[in-house]
């Protein structure tokens, strides 16, 4: 899989993406990622990526000759199954939508900054709009990171033992269960015992119960899809 970003602020990227799982799939060529800064493709002296709104109002927009030509380039080398801008206003960001992003070939994804971009890159380039939350960043970048954390986990040879993106919460409707490791007894407090027991299909039994458990406490809404 191939992911390209496009974003003013790369420094927000190279954290989260070149860390842990994210940077072990990078090095084991399970994925490609290419940042890519817009201002090397802003108007003038400057290098102007943004502009004030028509119709006043305020804050800035991004304008559409730089992320056109940012974009046009990334269309010129690769065909994308999605170019996605991050926003708000798109649709809600959750496991399902990872696990259909994760079998993707290539997606190019745009980070907005300010009041966003010009509504006109959205009309012409963009297939899909992902919302992280009900809440407004100051940048796409972090929402994108999000997205691409999510989305790479799953692409197996990412994470060394694949069944454990499987049994992550979400994955199959639940909220996974309590997890344990040594000691076995920490301040008075004992590891539960079936988790010793070395039988396996007992151990499966009380995760599946612990957590269908937790799931209806937590996530009635979750719980009610079961039926
Ligand atoms: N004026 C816009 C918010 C702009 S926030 C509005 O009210 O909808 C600046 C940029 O941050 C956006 O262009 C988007 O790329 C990013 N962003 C902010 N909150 C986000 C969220 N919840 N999900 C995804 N992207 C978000």
């Amino acid at each position: 899989m191939r992911i390209d970003i496009i974003t003013v602020l790369p420094e927000l990227l190279t954290g989260p993406l070149t860390n842990s799982i994210v940077q072990r799939a990078i090095e084991k060529k399970v994925i490609e990622l290419q940042i890519h800064p817009l201002r090397n493709y802003g108007i003038g002296a400057y290098k102007q990526v943004d502009d004030y709104p028509y119709g006043a109002g305020g804050g800035m927009v991004m304008r559409c000759e730089p992320l056109a030509a940012c974009i046009e380039d990334l269309l010129k080398l690769n065909t994308y199954d999605d170019v996605i801008y991050m926003s708000p206003d798109g649709e809600l960001f959750d496991q399902s939508m990872a696990n259909q992003l994760s079998m993707k070939k290539n997606i190019m994804i745009i980070c907005g900054h300010y009041k966003g971009i010009d509504q006109r890159i959205r009309d012409k380039y963009v297939t899909r709009e992902i919302s992280i939350g009900n809440y407004v960043l100051s940048g796409g970048e972090i929402p994108a990171a999000v997205v691409c954390d999510a989305i790479i986990r799953l692409i197996p040879g990412a994470i060394s033992d694949e069944m454990s993106a499987l049994s992550d919460s979400f994955q199959d409707g639940l909220l996974a269960p309590p997890v344990y490791t040594r000691p076995e007894e920490w301040n008075g407090m004992k590891v539960p015992e079936i988790l010793l027991s070395g039988n396996d299909k007992a151990i499966a039994e009380w995760r599946l119960e612990q957590s269908l458990e937790l799931t209806k406490q937590r996530r009635p809404d979750l719980y009610k899809k079961m039926d």
